[in-house]
């Protein structure tokens, strides 16, 4: 399969160059060629297969023809060892529960899965050491460190804003040593984007390291999270309400949901999406006036959603041939207030028994307001509320126990390196 640029300039890369790059050189995002829809037969046997024979079939649309297959077939099983469960919230809300991996969060799954196909090609090409730098608002840390770790070849530089993430999510990414190093930033999350999106650019930086990202503009992190929306559809049609299906994703930098997207234009029966913002809503705003004006991000309970200039906006761009209308008929959005979200969290926990985390309240809520006769809507639940245990717990009232793999992370010890928001400094640290 080749990969063309959002940009358009730089010319096409196969799988391995889009993987170990990253970013194409004239700074757009990879795109495949071609987006294989999957057969009808697969469409109509698909409920009776496992979450792993789905994914396998998903994976060998977008990377058959670039690996062997009982290698991909290995990357996937190994990749996918945890359950996402399709939890039934309401009578018409499903909750798709993306959060029973090893740090509790969906970006487990494109994680794993880019640290196995990387490792792959490191081991086949003979390759000098890759160097992952990926900036976190707080979970694409964890689960790119917990995803990477002790791989060979590879060394993880993980850069996030000092201050703004949650010490659980701290501890998940700083105390793990090894081939991981955590960098702790004087700035925001946008601070760090750029930190790393500069560092690809930079013509010294590259000729000494190789550097690559693990952000979902990687192919390797972003296509595989189209995995868990096909057998989001399984489960679904298994239970009797595949029809007029909704799939509703709290989103930030919109990699999750461009993976849908993609599953749609394969051939998947998902009728329309929804994409919950919270306050920082510029995709929203897009939707609304069909004008994009990325701004600073702001801070609020759903952080891992507090993003202001969302990267993958141009994959939907491009999917969608820049047409602000069509992307209008597949996708709607919805914003909400850290209040809202508190709102919904409570309601949902005394009325159904339910616990949401703020990301996932997003998403539950722009379902039930946004839910039409006759549709079946499934949330993306993409963290487990444990990771938001301070927060949580406020809104609720109640405590709450946290699972024992997360609990696991806190008796580890801090480990960062303090870093300026200056790219001079960040350049300096890399070569020295
Ligand atoms: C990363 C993240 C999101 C946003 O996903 P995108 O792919 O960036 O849109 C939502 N919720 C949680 C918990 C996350 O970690």
């Amino acid at each position: 399969m080749k990969y063309y640029s959002t940009n358009l300039k730089a010319t096409d890369a196969t799988l391995e160059e889009a993987v170990v790059k990253g970013l194409a050189s004239d700074r757009g995002l990879f795109m495949p060629r071609e987006i294989k829809p999957l057969s009808q037969e697969f469409y109509e046997h698909i409920e009776e297969l496992s979450f792993q024979e789905i994914a396998y079939r998903v994976a060998d649309a977008f990377f058959g023809e670039d690996i062997p297959a009982d290698t991909l077939k290995q990357i996937v099983y190994d990749t996918l060892s945890f359950d996402v469960p399709l939890v039934k919230v309401t009578d018409n809300i499903y909750s798709l529960e993306l959060f029973h991996g090893p740090t509790l969060a969906f970006k487990d799954v494109g994680a794993r899965f880019m640290a196995r196909l990387l490792g792959y090609f490191i081991r086949k090409e003979g390759k000098k050491e890759v160097n992952v730098l990926v900036a976190t608002s707080g979970d694409t840390g964890s689960a790119v460190a917990n995803g990477f770790l002790g791989v060979e070849g590879i060394h993880v530089y993980v850069l996030y804003p000092k201050g703004k993430v949650s010490e659980i999510q701290e501890k998940q990414f700083t105390t793990l040593g090894r081939n991981i190093t955590a960098l702790e930033v004087d700035g925001t999350f946008d601070d760090c984007q750029a930190l790393v999106k500069t560092a690809f650019m930079d013509r010294e930086l590259n000729e000494h390291l190789q550097l690559t990202s693990a952000n979902s503009i990687n192919v390797a992190r972003f296509l595989p999270q189209a995995f868990y929306y096909f057998y989001a559809y399984a489960q679904l049609k298994k239970a009797g309400r595949g029809a007029n299906a909704v799939v509703c994703v709290p989103s930030g930098n919109f990699g999750n949901i461009t993976a849908g997207l993609f599953g749609k234009r394969m051939g998947l029966p998902v009728s329309r999406f929804i994409a919950a913002n919270n306050r920082n809503d510029i995709f929203y705003q897009y939707l609304q006036t069909g004008v994009y004006s990325p701004r600073p991000s702001i801070a609020t309970i759903a952080n891992a959603m507090d993003v202001g200039d969302p990267s993958n906006f141009a994959r939907v761009l491009d999917l969608y041939q820049n047409s602000h209308e069509v992307i209008c008929t597949d996708i709607s959005g919805a914003t909400y207030t850290d209040e809202q979200i508190a709102d919904t969290m409570r309601q949902v926990w005394q009325e159904h028994r339910y616990l949401l985390d703020p990301h996932g309240a997003c998403g539950y809520r722009a379902l039930a307001e946004g839910l039409r006769p006759g549709e079946t809507g499934i949330f993306l639940e993409t963290a487990h509320p444990a990771k938001f245990k301070d927060t949580v717990e406020k809104i609720i009232g109640e405590s709450i126990s946290i699972p024992a793999k997360l609990q696991a992370f806190m008796s580890g010890e801090k480990q960062s390196q303090p870093m300026s928001r200056e790219f001079a400094d960040f350049k300096k640290y890399l070569l020295g």
